[in-house]
């Protein structure tokens, strides 16, 4: 049997064209090295079931290069429309971020970026459906506002290594730290956090649906990883003087769900 047409994640409309999780016009701007790896993880944490404690129970992960997925889940609308608009605003910065140029990213190139890196995130979840832990809601506002939903937490660092030149890492699962506010055996996801490495540039989202759950990073003002949204009327300097090698991206996404704590 046919599957059904489906709609558009960003819209909910009809008409839907591929799409690729990190497009061409920015793989072409990755130096190419002649070690080049790239690693393209989905993980998924089963949702515990009744009576037991929201935990991870088991893990889901598919691996290969980023560049090169694509999805079928972006209407043709949104990806000529808005979703184009929003890259070729950006296209200028990502271009010095990927190749690891100094410059002054402004408030307004922070929210260009916190708003792409979100996009790309609600993106590659339907990879792997089954692991998408951002609602419609939040996609729409997106769509809607052109700046990522209030209650996301965007990051960006200087990535050093050559390890990897483009890599993505999602990680989705059911958090709760007070399960009265879920009705008995509600298990849905709700929390999420991605990796986007190209080239230079570290970009991380994270979310959760919990009404007022922030995410912070560990000793935040001196961290590597700087934040960008909920926006800041403050200029960086690119690069920021602390660096992300290997040994630093391997322990954040070893510890990835130690290293966002929720706070009411
Ligand atoms: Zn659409």
């Amino acid at each position: 049997m046919a599957k059904p047409p489906g709609k558009c994640i960003f819209c909910g409309q009809f008409g839907l064209s591929k799409e690729h999780i990190i497009p061409n016009w920015v793989r072409q701007l990755i130096p190419r090295g002649a070690n080049d790896h790239h690693l393209f993880t989905i993980a998924r944490d089963i949702p515990a079931k009744k009576n037991q404690t929201p935990h991870i129970r088991s893990k889901y992960v598919r691996q290969g290069h980023p560049g090169t997925k694509q999805v079928r889940r972006v209407c043709k609308k949104c990806n000529e429309g808005w979703l184009s608009t929003l890259e070729d605003e950006l296209k200028p910065v990502l271009k010095e971020l990927i190749s690891g140029s100094s410059l002054v990213l402004t408030p307004w190139m922070q929210r260009r970026l916190a708003t792409w890196a979100t996009k790309t995130a609600m993106t590659a979840e339907f990879i792997d459906p089954k692991s998408a832990a951002i609602v419609f809601a939040q996609r729409d506002y997106l769509r809607l506002h052109r700046d990522p939903p209030q209650e996301f937490n965007v990051w960006a660092g200087f990535y050093t290594s050559n390890k990897y030149s483009s890599s993505l890492y999602h990680h989705s699962g059911y958090f709760s730290y007070e399960t009265k506010i879920y009705k008995k055996g509600s298990t849905s996801l709700n929390t999420q956090a991605t990796v986007i490495i190209v080239g230079r540039l570290f970009l991380q989202v994270a979310s959760c649906a919990i009404p007022d759950a922030q995410f912070r990073l560990k000793n935040e003002e001196a961290s590597r990883p700087r934040r960008i949204w909920p926006p800041s009327d403050s200029d960086i300097d690119w690069p920021p003087p602390q660096a992300i090698g290997n040994d630093e991206l391997d322990i954040i996404l070893m510890g990835l769900h130690r290293a966002f704590e929720a706070t009411d």
